[in-house]
């Protein structure tokens, strides 16, 4: 017997017909909303292009104008004033260079999205003519296709119209390669790595085929006592994890400019993390709250096995159970107890938004030093370098308060305020705590 078509209930696909008609209105309005504030983000870019003019010094100061404006749409948005910043110069690129996506994406012919990807791509291009004849081409693509496929066919045709050589460029695009880390939830994080595609391929043939080798040791049907009975039920994935894990954390750098200076050389140098456990945990009656650098929340047998035996470099920081304020931070390589109490207080830079680690940040007088501020706790914060030059620089000022919060006033006079973060962000446990 033949399949039937299966029947649709009408009144399903009336609610469908309408969904999907509004869907595709929210969309093109989406885009104009997009059109308007691209404008308007372009606008303040052009105002901090005018005054860093009147601050011919340094590359630097010159730079100080567009963060402080960065900074101010920022606090004003609740947004972070690196992200602010970047949308200030790419909507000043979109507004300049790709006026035909602008007007493409004002007609809501095109999305916020695809627009971002003409932009992406065809800033590489920096003949007008090619950029012209690039944009018309895929703005057309771009209006009947996906943001990936638009993406695909940008790249062909920026290839196409490209007049230095891909070499010339990859020799340019090296210069940006590095190293970056992404928390994840439950316990994980991710380590990323961008740099030339023959390097990296390189990296992930030798973990896959140094994970092939391990897999094709035999295995015993039961593994045994002898040294040499195995049983490693790993999958490739986990064995290539686990290998670079192994070849970061304990190898050595073939070249090593450092052995005649350094003792023991690159390979003496190890990671230097913060485990942070609330006391509850510590002491075994708990199982949550713990941390790596009050960032990335671990698993408490991790941090557990991380305090009892802390390698020198490690900071221990043990908090309050309800509070989350830090009780105590221990530390065997010495150095300033005050330093380290404002690094456990703070976690991160304090400007408002910023999430750069304290370990990466200066430390700050709130109130300048030279005028009377002293060196107390109550006076001293953690500031990245980039905001810490905000606040030395610009009309940007701080007040902290005795609890360590910070008041900070911007040029145009909008206040806000940081407080110092809380490690604890769990339910208290019912017993109360032992002191
Ligand atoms: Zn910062």
């Amino acid at each position: 017997m033949p399949d039937r078509p299966p029947v649709f209930d009408d009144r399903e696909d009336a609610v469908l017909t309408d969904a999907v008609a509004a869907l595709v209105e929210s969309e093109r309005a989406l885009a104009e909303l997009e059109a308007a504030r691209t404008v308007q983000f372009a606008a303040a870019m052009r105002v901090a292009l005018e005054r860093s003019k009147h601050r011919p010094r340094a590359v630097q100061e010159r730079e100080m104008a567009l963060r402080s404006i960065a900074a101010e749409i920022g606090v004003a948005l609740r947004w972070n004033d690196r992200t602010v910043q970047r949308r200030l110069g790419e909507a000043l690129q979109l507004v300049d260079d790709f006026p035909a996506t602008l007007q493409a994406l004002t007609e809501a012919r095109i999305s916020a999205r695809h627009a971002a990807v003409i932009r992406d791509v065809g800033v590489e291009l920096d003949d007008p003519v090619a950029r012209e004849a690039f944009e018309s081409r895929v703005i057309e693509r771009a209006a009947t296709d996906t943001v990936a496929g638009t993406r695909a066919f940008a790249r062909a045709v920026a290839e196409e119209l490209h007049p230095v050589s891909i070499s010339e460029r990859f020799a340019h695009a090296e210069q940006q390669r590095r190293v970056w880390i992404d928390d994840d939830v439950d316990g994980m994080a991710r380590l990323g790595v961008l740099d030339g595609a023959a390097k990296v391929r390189a990296m992930y043939d030798r973990l896959t085929r140094q994970a092939r080798a391990i897999r094709s040791v035999p295995q015993l049907e039961s593994a045994g006592d002898g040294p040499d009975d195995v049983d490693d039920r790993r999958t490739t994935d986990q064995i290539r994890a686990d290998l670079l894990c192994d070849l970061v954390l304990t190898g050595q750098p073939a070249i090593d400019p450092t052995a005649e200076t350094l003792a023991g050389g690159l390979g003496a140098i190890r990671a230097h993390v913060s485990v942070v456990v609330p006391a509850l945990t510590a002491a075994g009656a708990s199982d949550r709250g713990a941390s790596i650098d009050g960032q990335s929340p671990i698993d408490a047998d991790t941090a557990r096995r991380l305090l009892a035996g802390a390698p020198p470099a490690w900071d221990r920081v043990i908090t309050h159970p309800v509070t989350g304020a830090v009780l105590a931070v221990d530390r065997y390589r010495p150095s300033p107890a005050i330093q380290r109490f404002v690094r456990a207080r703070d976690v991160h830079c304090r400007f408002p938004g910023c999430r750069r680690p304290a370990r990466a940040c200066e430390i700050d007088h709130s109130e300048d030093h030279a005028r009377g501020g002293p060196t107390a706790r109550t006076n001293l914060a953690c500031l990245c370098t980039r905001h810490h030059t905000l606040k030395t620089e610009t009309a940007w000022t701080a007040r902290q308060g005795p609890d360590g919060s910070i008041e900070w006033t911007s040029p145009l006079g909008r206040t806000v305020s940081d407080r110092p973060e809380r490690y604890v962000a769990f339910v208290p446990e019912p017993d109360p705590p032992p002191f």
